[in-house]
């Protein structure tokens, strides 16, 4: 089925018509800068690039491109279903849901957990929904596929009115990308996903481990927000919660401006002072750069530790999958964690390791080793499946 994908950010749009069963693409593009001066929308068709600006700068704007550009192709008959990535489900969506006035409502009720986030979906999902008015639209959440985790996994130490009155316990986020993994290891291993036990970590800008038990995520680092966990791009992962009132007392930082260095100076570019960028941090480590050194040495170690806090959850481990940007391409980052991780039975195979680049999936590990793999996530096609399957009213 031809599914429209749609991710809204801030500033930001992504879409791409994609068939849900075979993963062709037939569009694709990204509109950037919106709400500011020189917005602009890029379309790519196969092997051609066009870039139409948006004086506007607006969502509807830069959805009139698009259609104008499914027309143009003839392809706007063809588009069955439009599916939209939604950060924050709260407790209230462990699957996807098609979008309703009432689920609409429900989005916003979760605007307070995510509020950089779902305020910039429901952009999106509006401004769809009027250029594609006659079509279902389907809301695929970043949170829905870690609502299987137990109460022992998601609930925080902390006064028992926090989690009833405002919802403070566990979600967990980039579950999209945790589940679509997870199945692909079980493909690539030869066995069904129901029978594994296996750790997946997404490791992009931003980074999680989950644990996935039959194919159900019975744990996750990330927590109420995203900021919860590994080291990543930006963002700190775990610190004290005693951090925010030690510094506002010593810096006279404001908890805002706490919140906001946690999220986006900190992770790799707090501790390089220099970037964000785990390549550039690679390149620069192999200079000497102290900094950079650091900074992926101590990714790594948080890595390995939570890996195997997730093994805890599991019980046992039939394989490690390594994905995203960092995943997919960084082979010293998967070397340096298996060799942390020798204790729960990891044994690198170098040259596997050493081959295994973004587009190419498969094992890095030894034989008699518990399998490591390489996945390539693939976000957009997962939301286009669970589009499908609920409009065609599947599974
Ligand atoms: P996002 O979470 O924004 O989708 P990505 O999944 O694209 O991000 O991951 C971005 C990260 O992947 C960056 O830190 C980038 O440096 C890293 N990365 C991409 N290619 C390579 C590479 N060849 N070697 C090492 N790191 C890479």
């Amino acid at each position: 089925m031809w599914t429209l994908v749609v991710n809204g950010g801030s500033s930001s749009l992504k879409f791409a018509l994609l068939e849900s069963d075979s993963g062709e693409v037939a569009l694709s593009g990204l509109a950037e800068r919106l709400g500011s001066d020189g917005a602009s929308v890029r379309v790519d068709r196969g092997d051609e690039r066009v870039t139409v600006p948006l004086p506007r700068g607006s969502y509807p704007e830069a959805f009139g491109v698009l259609l104008a550009e499914l027309d143009a192709l003839g392809l706007r008959e063809r588009v069955r279903a439009v599916g939209h990535r939604v950060v924050h489900g709260g407790e209230r969506f462990s699957a996807p849901a098609q979008i309703t006035p009432e689920v609409l409502e429900a989005i916003r009720a979760c605007v307070p957990l995510a509020p950089l986030h779902n305020p910039a979906n429901l952009a999106g999902i509006e401004a769809a929904q009027a250029a594609f008015g006659e079509l279902p639209h389907v809301a695929v959440f970043d949170t829905a596929f870690h609502q299987t985790m137990p109460q022992v996994a998601y609930r925080y130490a902390v006064p028992e009115a926090w989690y009833s009155q405002h919802g403070v316990r566990r979600y967990g986020f980039h579950g999209t990308s945790h589940a679509y993994v997870a199945g692909e290891a079980a493909r690539l291993l030869g066995r069904p996903l129901e029978e594994l036990n296996l750790v997946t970590a997404h490791l992009g800008n931003g980074c999680s481990v989950a644990a996935v038990q039959g194919g159900r995520s019975v744990d996750t680092s990330m927590g109420l927000t995203p900021l919860e966990g590994l080291v990543m791009g930006t963002r700190s992962g775990d610190v004290d919660p005693g951090l925010p009132d030690y510094l506002a007392r010593q810096a006279g930082l404001s908890l805002t401006q706490i919140t906001a260095a946690l999220n986006k100076d900190s992770g790799l570019l707090g501790l390089s002072g220099l970037t964000n960028d785990l390549r550039e941090l690679e390149q620069a480590a192999a200079r000497g750069h102290a900094g950079a050194q650091l900074a992926t040495e101590v990714f790594v170690y948080r890595l390995a530790k939570t890996v195997a806090g997730m093994a805890v959850a599991l019980g046992t481990l039939d394989g490690l999958v390594f994905t995203g940007g960092i995943g997919e391409n960084s082979a010293a980052v998967r070397a340096a964690t298996l060799a942390r991780l020798s204790l729960l039975g990891f044994r690198l195979d170098e040259a596997a390791n050493a081959g295994a680049v973004r587009g190419q999936a498969g094992p890095i590990t030894a034989p008699g080793s518990v399998p490591a793999l390489v996945v390539n996530t693939d976000e957009e096609r997962m939301i286009a499946r669970e589009t499908a399957q609920l409009v065609a009213g599947g599974p």
